[in-house]
């Protein structure tokens, strides 16, 4: 089987930072088949090994951390009656360490999407009180101008009386066509409600036509991952978002 670095496999388990998990073998509070550990880089097998934290057994599961460039027509969730859903997009091994989509696109959406099994982080990615950025790309129809610009930064009323948080929007480039005016934009928000984005532009009048999530707090779109495609997030994208 392979191998892993004491550190990282505690880490990983959730009993703290790497850094903490360091100090905490310096300071005896780790036993490794019935014998303190003294090396922190020590390395073992996670499956075979019997290790203890303050007394507590270390049970292992095998983690999976990836991000997604969701392709429109298939739906954030594990299961679906009627829908391809974004585990159906993974490779066999991938799926059977159950990995969950942190966070939802509706399924018209495209981009970035953070598929993992570990259930803290998705826990603290989502917390409304962390207030986690997130960036999208959208095309809209109509004008989007500084007064659309102004009534984002002041947080406007979606259709349900909620008042958004401030957000911050780039209006890019515009295109004149038959029917209107289309407007490239970017927005950034910091809260996830329901549909946001395309009810933010309902409420000043406008409507989205294409959405594409472009980040996540520290995470990016990798933009070699074609629609579909997905690949492990890197040690420093990890080390940015535990
Ligand atoms: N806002 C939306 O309206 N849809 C998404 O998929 C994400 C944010």
């Amino acid at each position: 089987a392979k191998r892993m670095r004491l550190d990282k496999l505690l880490a990983n388990m959730g009993f703290g930072t790497r850094s903490e998990m360091r100090r905490a073998v310096k300071q005896g509070r780790v036993t490794v088949d019935g014998k303190t550990a003294k090396d922190f880089g020590m390395t073992l097998d996670p499956e075979a090994a019997a290790v203890r934290f303050d007394d507590e057994v270390v049970v292992y599961r095998e983690t999976i951390y990836v991000m997604l460039n969701k392709p429109q027509g298939v739906v954030s969730a594990t299961e679906d009656a009627r829908d391809r859903t974004v585990i159906d997009l993974l490779d066999p091994e991938d799926r059977v360490l159950q990995p969950f989509p942190v966070g939802r696109l509706d399924k018209d959406t495209e981009g970035l999407l953070l598929l993992t099994n570990d259930g803290k982080l998705a826990h603290d990615l989502l917390s409304p009180r962390k207030h986690v950025p997130k960036t999208y790309v959208a095309l809209v129809h109509g004008d989007v101008d500084g007064g659309d610009q102004q009534a984002f930064k002041q947080g406007v009323k979606l259709d349900d009386d909620y008042e958004t948080l401030p957000a911050e929007l780039i209006v890019g480039e515009k295109e004149q066509r038959e029917d209107g005016v289309f407007s490239r934009v970017t927005l950034t928000i910091h809260e996830g409600k329901f549909h946001q984005v395309k009810r933010m532009f309902e409420a000043v009048g406008k409507k989205v036509l294409y959405l594409k999530r472009v980040s996540m707090g520290p995470l990016a779109l990798d933009p070699k991952l074609k629609l579909g495609d997905y690949r492990p997030l890197t040690e420093s994208e990890l080390d940015a978002l535990l």
